[in-house]
């Protein structure tokens, strides 16, 4: 009999993958401010995890890795940045994995997680999320530096943001410079395969060439197309990778009310129908928190 799959989101861009006694958290981002929906967990009562997939090293990603490490003596494979900030953090060497892409990683006898380059929303281009059906277009060939200069801007703009925020962005400061290069993972099982992408960015050449049963995509902020911001609406963008990866069914990330006055809770709606124009057929999940959702059921 083949050993079961679930999948539980624990809120923002982290989920829990379980394929039989295999545990591996995607992203580890869980304690949150108290103005967000809760997820109903905390890093503290994690007792098993056997690996944690980071996708890039901002705080609403990695933080909480460290305590997860900690505790149950997970190995996280991250980014060099994301492996800095962790060595810093106390995580021993012998639980933590740079990749930059390109890598195989074995999780298991039986269960691989092959790693790719990807690309970061772009975060600069914006303060406050806009909505999931707003067309953005413009801010084409923008220089890093000046990208840099906007995003110093939003760094501004966060320090206007409520007195729980700012004590929650202080207590999850981890010194990352930058993103650290986001990442993106392919897990191999015999159960069948999940695609994993925490923010709205990606090198279409590379995603066109995965066949994922599954696909999490981050629907969050303004998409990223090759370097350069979408064209359109990030409901457009989000269809766009399913027909690129063609899975059979896709869960969302990265779109709940994480961090209450910068993000907002996306409407899944226009994403549905984007989804039903572009990529007709895959089947769009929507799930609560900590689901346990059967992940390849009904596929393979
Ligand atoms: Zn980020």
């Amino acid at each position: 009999m083949r050993a079961s799959a679930t999948l539980d989101w624990l809120g923002c861009a982290t989920f829990r993958l379980t394929l039989g006694e295999l545990v591996v958290y995607l992203d580890a981002y869980v304690d949150r401010v108290p103005a967000a929906p809760p997820v109903g967990v905390t890093t503290a009562d994690i007792e098993r995890a056997d690996w944690i997939l980071v996708g890039h090293s901002h705080f609403d990603h990695l933080w909480g890795a460290e305590t997860i490490a900690r505790n149950t003596g997970a190995t996280i494979v991250g980014s060099y940045e994301t492996v800095r900030v962790m060595e810093q953090h106390g995580v021993p060497i012998s639980q933590l994995v740079p990749v930059a892409g390109g890598e195989r990683v074995r999780l298991s006898p039986d269960v691989t997680a092959s790693v790719f380059p990807s690309q970061h929303s772009c975060v600069w281009s914006q303060t406050k999320m806009t909505a999931v059906d707003e067309v953005c277009v413009g801010d084409l060939r923008v220089t890093h530096q000046e990208q840099q200069a906007r995003f110093a801007r939003l760094v501004e703009w966060f320090a206007t943001l409520d007195q729980d925020v700012q004590a929650h962005l202080a207590a999850s400061y981890q010194g990352a410079r930058g993103d650290g290069g986001a990442l993106v993972f392919l897990v191999d099982s015999p159960q069948g395969s999940l695609f994993y992408q925490d923010t709205s960015g990606h090198w279409s050449g590379i995603l066109r060439n995965l066949r994922p049963d599954v696909a999490v995509l981050a629907t969050a902020g303004r998409g990223n197309v090759d370097g350069e911001p979408v064209q359109g609406t990030l409901a457009g963008f989000v269809a766009r990778e399913a027909d690129l990866l063609r899975p059979r069914r896709v869960f969302l990330s990265h779109h709940d009310d994480w961090l209450p006055g910068f993000s907002t809770a996306v409407d899944v709606g226009p994403v549905r129908a984007a989804l039903g124009v572009q990529a007709p057929g895959v089947e769009l999940v929507e799930t609560g928190y900590l689901a346990g959702y059967p992940l390849f059921q009904h596929l393979v």
